[in-house]
């Protein structure tokens, strides 16, 4: 498997506040790639980085291409594409305008991947003219995912899909990362979640305090003993 995403001795300071501290990573095409901490960890930092966001040092290439010489925006065209920890709805819009706004660099086949969204998230085709603000916590995740679903992604880049989420939406959300993955898209998921990025990962990263503190994959991690007292409540 090649690296899509490959991240190799990151710095990104934030003033005085070290963030990332020698960060190396690599997503390889097809995986699911996890990854956690506690708050403050540096997890949002990592994945607003491989999106172009902040100034780093060390090298972060997508396909092969250093991101520091390529604009956020030409990343998406790219197929890098970053749904984040806020979401950014455009609150006033309809849920399919915003579903629409999501394809802004991508035109082809709009029709096409609307189609994919709502089979994928059915309450978006029944609410498709109800205004963004005016749906539920886990409406408006369904909806953040759907819209970089939109950009027909190479890469999906997930921040915390779960914050806030009642477990009967955990459940929408996990079948929902399933389709989508088997549909071909690389997915990228931060998460202080362990069990439900345990449940989806191929491979998972534990940041802490800005270094990366374990690797492998869950099964090995799960068997971990500072993983399981400190992250598994065991
Ligand atoms: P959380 O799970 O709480 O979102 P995180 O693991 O995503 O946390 P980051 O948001 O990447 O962590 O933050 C890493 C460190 O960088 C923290 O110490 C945070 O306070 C600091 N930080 C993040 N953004 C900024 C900023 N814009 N200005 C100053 N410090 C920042």
């Amino acid at each position: 498997m090649s690296a899509l995403v490959s991240v190799d001795d990151v710095h990104v300071s934030y003033g005085e506040v070290a963030a990332l501290r020698g960060i190396s990573a690599t997503v390889a095409e097809g995986e699911i790639v996890g990854v956690i901490g506690p708050n403050g960890a540096g997890k949002t930092t990592l994945v607003e980085t491989i999106s172009g966001f902040h100034d780093y040092t060390g090298n972060v290439g997508y396909r092969g291409q250093e991101v520091a010489g390529t604009s956020p925006s030409d990343l998406v065209a790219a197929g890098l594409v970053h749904c984040t920890e806020s979401r950014d709805l455009f609150g006033y819009l309809s849920v399919e305008d915003n579903l629409e706004l999501g394809a802004y660099r991508r035109r082809d086949d709009v029709a096409g991947r609307l189609e994919f969204v709502y089979d994928l998230f059915p309450t978006l085709a029944d609410r498709s003219d109800q205004n963004a603000r005016t749906m539920s916590g886990g409406e408006q995740q369904m909806l953040a995912i759907g819209r970089a679903l939109m950009g027909d992604p190479d890469v999906l880049i997930l921040d915390e899909p779960t914050l806030g989420l009642a477990p009967v939406i955990l459940q929408d959300i996990s079948a929902g990362l399933e389709a989508i993955r088997n549909s071909g898209v690389t997915i990228l998921l931060a998460e202080q979640n362990v069990t439900f990025t345990m449940n989806h990962a191929d491979r998972v990263y534990l940041l802490e305090n800005g270094t990366i503190e374990r690797e492998g994959d869950p099964e090995a991690l799960q068997g971990d003993e500072y993983i399981r007292t400190a992250y598994l409540g065991e």
